[in-house]
């Protein structure tokens, strides 16, 4: 397979499962699941999912069900911060725009993060782009129509913006360089591109969603954005959980960009290797624990994607009687057609808890719930 990183015909099979495979909205699609590293840059990547169009324009929609459905990303002193809230704030913190900036946020979709950049920036000029006309009415009455586009960006475009934000968007496209090369055209000389996707070695999860089909890494990241002209100016893995921001920008004239260092890429790919190998683990153990314990009363906890990746892999042997998840807006909804409970409520006739949650935080999870000294109950972690 073809890297689409750096173009190299060098990727390696690393991981396969068979159908079914998660999406990062937690649903389950009937395809296999197969990632790949490649070994000249460290970028991983997955299979194509059958109709990727298709399933951006029509059935990919993030949030849409109500307008307070924003995801939560922490709360500060007792308030909820969002992440669109808080994407705005990085953006100001990272970018110096000009007043009156030309702002545009590419792969749009409902544009959250820009309208919070406009409440604290009421000088910036917004547009909006996606591939979706789902979006079109939360962009009406603060995005000028001629400042709206849809599946593709117009040429009067060109050179235009002084900032073009993606959040979380090219994880999922096909070509990640035709993006930043469009991306570039758009750019004004001295424009700055601004976007966040998902540090897979910040969040193993991030490997096994099918719709994520680039997992970037700190030496294939630069590589990429190289071949559509451009040039890292800043990359954190700090600022925003288990996601890299970056800031690049156009390279000016003939300048060259120097390539990865080779040592750099060696400690990438092994560190993707044992991310992979983690995953077939857990496989593992799931696989053992519902042997082990058959025709006992099972529950997951955690309704994310680690949840629905125990789900998938227990759905033929038994299934779960119910999710259990610590967060409110999920109590008394279905996922996956099982029920979800709040912790407390966890049936005194359940043997087995699978313990669906990142790894790093499995086990202290469950020492404050009391759940590691609860009578009868047996945890299986996935690690
Ligand atoms: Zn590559």
């Amino acid at each position: 397979m073809k890297c689409c990183a750096c173009g190299a015909e060098n990727c390696d099979l690393v991981y396969h499962y068979p159908s079914p495979a998660i999406t990062s909205l937690s649903t389950i699609l009937e395809v296999d699941t197969r990632v790949y590293i490649c070994a000249a840059c460290g970028h991983m990547q997955s299979a194509d999912l059958p109709d990727v169009q298709k399933f951006y324009d029509t059935e990919y929609q993030i949030s849409l069900t109500s307008e307070d459905a924003d995801q939560l990303y922490d709360v500060v002193g007792g308030v909820p911060v969002y992440r669109t809230q808080y994407q705005a704030g990085l953006i100001v913190d990272f970018v110096d725009l000009p007043k009156g900036a030309s702002v545009l946020d590419y792969g749009a979709a409902k544009a959250k993060s820009l309208y919070r950049l406009c409440e604290r920036r009421p000088d910036i000029s917004p547009h909006v782009f996606d591939v979706s006309e789902d979006y079109r009415s939360y962009w009406q009455g603060w995005v000028p129509k001629d400042q709206q586009a849809t599946y593709s960006a117009p040429a009067e475009w060109n050179g235009r913006f002084d900032l073009i934000t993606a959040h979380f968007v090219l994880e999922h496209v096909r070509e990640p360089v035709e993006i930043f090369s469009d991306i570039a055209r758009l750019l004004s000389p001295s424009g700055r591109f601004f976007f966040s996707v998902p540090d897979v070695l910040g969040n193993p999860a991030d490997m096994i969603v099918v719709d994520h089909l680039n997992h970037f890494t700190r030496t294939s990241l630069p590589v990429a954005l190289d071949r559509a002209g451009m040039k890292i100016e800043r990359i954190d893995t700090s600022r925003l959980r288990g996601a890299f921001v970056v800031v690049a920008s156009l390279k000016q004239g003939h300048e060259k960009v120097s390539a990865p260092d080779p040592s750099e890429t060696k400690a990438v790919i092994k560190s993707l290797n044992e991310c992979c190998a983690s995953w077939h683990d857990a496989e593992k153990l799931v696989a053992n624990a519902q042997a082990r314990n058959a025709g006992r009363k099972v529950a997951i906890y955690g309704a994310g994607v680690y949840g629905t990746f125990v789900y998938a892999r227990i759905r033929n042997s038994g299934g779960a009687a119910c999710f259990v998840d610590r967060n409110p807006h999920v109590h008394g909804r279905d996922h996956l057609g099982v029920p979800v409970l709040p912790p407390e409520a966890l049936p005194a006739d359940i043997g087995v808890l699978y313990v669906a949650l990142n790894p790093a935080i499995a086990r202290k999870a469950m020492a404050d719930l009391g759940f590691d000294q609860r009578e009868g109950l047996e945890l299986v972690y996935l690690s």
